[in-house]
């Protein structure tokens, strides 16, 4: 274990100290995209995109990540049960839209998974805002998750670590479908794993309004059922919390009415909220830079502890 820690030092070190950066060598050009597969069950624009759109009455499931992990491994990866047809989630791209590239692993990397990282939102998607505090700075959750996850894919990048910018372009909507398209029709020698990044929202009467002040930290949604899917939020929320010292949501799950990206996602997923930006402390903190690194960091943490040990 003091091994493992050590190691686990020496890395962050390498990543988030001022060591020195070692001379990459090109990586080769990854395979085009295969061409697109049977297409995952369509995303209902009513159902909830994370825990934002959850209320108390929802009843989720809490576990703390310090549980023992359950020993039934039988449980359920995906919902067999198919979603309702496509309503069709209407975009208007500014940009041109089609999928990236995966970054494959370093040649000198020993990868164990290709990690498909998702933004959650684009700048399309409604609501998902901060109030406007009386400087006018507000939080826009698309461009916190996106900040988040570029911090992470800058780590991974100097480690080598072999990932997958889920969506690339910003002048988008919900695109929930595509998110999990995109992942799903990935084809990929290594097992892929699906992490989607999100700021959370309390509930208020009106976008301007903040949630009440108890309501505030950090938790990471897994697909009820998934034993791959509790044990990767595990180490997740354990890395954010010690990380972080926000308050100690747990890890949650939902019987019904889980997230789409949780739901329909052929392989483990997870979805860290990683503080609420309607609730004014929250906030405060989620503005900062300093914050976000700390977010990011965590993330690599978890991601790496994963890469050496497996879920
Ligand atoms: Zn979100």
């Amino acid at each position: 274990m003091k091994e493992f820690l050590q190691a686990l030092t020496d890395i962050l070190a390498v990543l988030f100290g001022d060591a020195p950066e070692r001379p990459r060598t090109p990586r080769p050009l990854p395979p085009a995209l295969p061409p697109a597969g049977p297409a995952a069950p369509r995303a209902d624009p009513n159902e909830p995109q994370d825990a934002g759109e959850v209320s108390d009455s929802d009843d989720p499931v809490v576990v703390s990540h310090e549980a023992e992990p359950p020993r039934d491994t039988n449980g359920p990866e995906f919902d067999p049960v198919p979603a309702p047809p496509p309503p069709d989630n209407v975009e208007r791209p500014n940009e041109p839209i089609g999928p990236g590239r995966p970054n494959p692993p370093a040649p000198e990397y020993r990868a164990s998974y290709m990690w498909c990282i998702d933004n959650g939102h684009g700048a399309f998607t409604q609501g998902k805002r901060s109030p406007v505090l009386p400087d006018g700075r507000q939080l826009l959750e698309y461009e916190f998750n996106r900040d988040i996850s570029a911090r992470i894919f800058t780590a991974l990048d100097r480690v080598g670590v072999a990932y997958y910018n889920v969506i690339p372009e910003v002048q988008v909507g919900n695109f929930l479908t595509e998110r999990v398209d995109r992942a799903n029709r990935l084809s990929s020698s290594l097992p892929k794993l699906f992490l989607s990044i999100h700021g959370n929202a309390g509930p208020a009467p009106t976008l301007q309004d903040f949630a009440d002040d108890t309501v505030r930290g950090i938790e990471t949604w897994y697909y009820h059922g998934s034993t791959n899917g509790r044990n990767m939020a595990a180490v997740f929320q354990r890395h954010l919390i010690e990380r972080t010292g926000m308050v100690n949501r747990h890890l949650r799950s939902k019987v019904t009415g889980q997230f789409y990206v949780l739901r329909a996602t052929r392989m483990p997923a997870i979805l860290t909220e990683n503080g609420f930006y309607n609730n004014r402390f929250d906030l405060e903190s989620m503005l900062t830079a300093e914050f976000r690194q700390t977010i990011a960091e965590a993330h690599v943490a978890a991601i790496l502890e994963i890469e050496a040990n497996g879920i």
